[in-house]
């Protein structure tokens, strides 16, 4: 199994690697590759150049081989829509089930993305809820999906709708712009390597950030 971690990483930071390398190990996946998005549909732009967010990625995870970055957002033109990534991992791993994570804030905006319902026809979908708020509102489409069962993600490719309780740090990359922008210290934020890539190329200076 492959674990599908989408995002902006703008910067990368210790809520993602963490909740990355959790989920990898709670569904013993092969890998879990994380997305860097080009141009997100549903947000404002990146601060940052999508090389520049690659390159933090890169540092991020220079030490760490179970997590890889998928720069396939980034390589096609385009809005950076999820089931169009999809679609082309499936078509690389075609014996593969393949896991898009999101958080639960993310899957309640769920049925706005483009072609939302085709997300299930190449992967399930787990949704990183909050220990203690792990039972979702959910209509028809959704509840006939959902398994209770994680046997039932490997023994299917895709169509699976599962909720997994994980502890998040409460980090955002919108709170880390933030601190740089006002010249505070993120350490223990993000890695290192990342905070010196940061200072070095001048990135997130501007006082107005959101
Ligand atoms: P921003 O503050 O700019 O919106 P972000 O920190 O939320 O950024 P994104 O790159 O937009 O990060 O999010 C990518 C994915 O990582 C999303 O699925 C989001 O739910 C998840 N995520 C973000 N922050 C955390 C965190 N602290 N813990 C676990 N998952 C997180």
């Amino acid at each position: 199994m492959i674990g599908i971690f989408g995002g902006t990483f703008d910067p990368v930071h210790y809520g993602h690697l963490r909740s990355a390398l959790e989920v990898k190990e709670i569904f013993g996946l092969e890998e879990v590759r994380l997305i860097p998005s080009s141009q997100p549909p549903h947000r404002s732009q990146p601060h940052a150049t999508a090389n520049m967010r690659v390159q933090m990625l890169n540092l991020a995870i220079a030490n760490q081989p179970d997590l890889t970055i998928d720069t396939r957002e980034i390589d096609r033109a385009g809005a950076s829509y999820m089931v169009l990534t999809l679609e082309s991992l499936r078509q690389d791993f075609p014996d593969q089930p393949l896991l898009l994570f999101v958080g639960s804030d993310a899957f309640s905006q769920l049925t706005s993305w483009y072609q939302w319902q085709r997300l299930f026809d190449f992967a399930h979908i787990v949704v990183l809820t909050r220990p203690g708020f792990s039972v979702l509102q959910l209509d028809e489409f959704f509840a006939v999906r959902q398994t209770s069962d994680r046997e039932q993600l490997s023994e299917h490719l895709s169509g699976k709708l599962y909720c997994q309780p994980i502890t998040q740090l409460d980090i955002s990359a919108t709170a880390i712009r933030k601190i740089f922008a006002d010249r505070r210290s993120p350490a223990f934020l993000l890695p290192d390597a990342v905070i010196a890539y940061i200072s070095q190329n001048k990135l997130y200076q501007a006082q107005i950030v959101h």
